[in-house]
């Protein structure tokens, strides 16, 4: 016979037990690497008591593992840098899609999946530019605004890129296409090559500096990379973005190209509603402030401004024309383009 004493005992312990079994948390894929990230990571902890657990990789380690982890994925959020890479993680069907209201109202069209019958893939949570950089000396600002100069032959010998197959130019030549159509841009990539100062090689920073060191006048980086050295005290920092103009191209026809930074849930997800819950708390107007200012980056959410003087003082004022394309369309073009360059040898 069981005594009254250990009935309530047992209950309690079950009761325990399930309370820990239902501790909240989150798995938390992410590429981006930033100190405030930890501010925003915990504030979230404080407002909901959902614990984040974070694994930190690049992009392409991100989408590997979770290929490799298959259904066994603990993975909950998936957090890419690039439009080419988050269209990949969909089409790869590596995410769950949402029904949020609050995502959909908040992140504009352009900047998310296309939506499904199922919900939306992936949302753009913030936004960086992809500008021009050139030698103040030898290069005239007028010769350099648009993306269309850097393939035309007055800028022969002079342009410095990394490679064509990085996701941040598969992106960009895929809004180019989307602009211009098929013909234009295999055209314009060809006249890129025929303008290269040297082969493709290294990331955005190091072809601002090929830029400062001489080796070429017409070079092009993310926004944030630039930002990142007007807000450097180091003095090579300021004694190179002394040297180098920055321009927003195509603010006469079409606008700059943006490419976001974004968020989805992952298809194994087992903590869906916790993950819609972060993905939604990313949204908000003070997360959107930690996540798009700790890499100088804009916010995508609907009336959430940042207030961020190197990114001010880069855009001439922060007005400049952007590009309005989704860029779901975007991503759906980087097959095309990366067979485009084969052809025409871009590396
Ligand atoms: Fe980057």
């Amino acid at each position: 016979m069981i005594s009254k004493a250990a009935g309530i005992a047992t209950l309690l312990l079950a009761t325990v037990t399930s309370v820990a079994a239902q501790e909240q948390v989150l798995n938390l894929y992410s590429a981006r690497h930033y100190s405030t990230d930890e501010a925003l990571y915990s504030n979230f902890t404080k407002a909901t008591g959902i614990k984040i657990n974070r694994v930190d990789a690049d992009d392409a380690g991100i989408l590997a593992r979770l290929k490799a982890e298959g259904s066994a994925s603990p993975a909950d959020v998936i957090l890419l840098v690039d439009a080419a890479r988050l269209y990949k993680g969909e089409v790869d069907g590596l995410f769950k899609p949402v029904k949020s209201k609050l995502l959909d109202d908040a992140i504009p069209a352009q900047y998310r999946s296309a939506a499904t019958p199922e919900g939306t893939s992936w949302f753009g949570l913030s936004t960086r530019a992809r500008v021009i950089v050139y030698d103040k000396v030898k290069v005239k600002r007028e010769d350099v605004d648009t993306y269309e100069e850097l393939a035309d032959p007055k800028n022969k010998g002079k342009v410095c890129l990394r490679s064509g197959s990085h996701p941040y130019n598969l992106s960009l030549f895929g809004a180019v296409l989307q602009h211009v159509g098929e013909q234009k841009t295999e055209a314009w990539l060809k006249g890129i090559v025929d303008n290269m100062a040297r082969a493709p090689k290294g990331g955005d920073t190091d072809q601002i500096k090929a830029v400062g060191a001489g080796e070429c006048q017409v070079a092009v980086s993310n926004s944030y990379y630039i930002a990142r050295l007007l807000r450097s005290t180091a003095p090579e920092d300021k004694a190179l973005m002394e040297k180098v103009g920055i321009v927003f191209p195509n603010q006469q026809s079409w606008g700059t190209h943006l490419n976001i930074a974004g968020g989805a849930v992952a298809k194994n997800s087992r903590n869906t509603a916790n993950a819609v819950k972060f993905l939604e708390y990313l949204a908000s107007a003070e997360a959107q402030n930690y996540f798009a200012n700790g890499n100088n980056e804009w916010p995508t959410a609907k009336g959430v401004k940042v207030n961020n003087p190197a990114l001010q003082a880069m855009s001439g004022g922060g007005d400049f024309k952007a590009e309005t394309i989704p860029l779901a369309a975007v991503g759906g073009n980087t097959v095309k383009v990366q067979q485009m360059l084969d052809r025409v040898g871009f590396r």
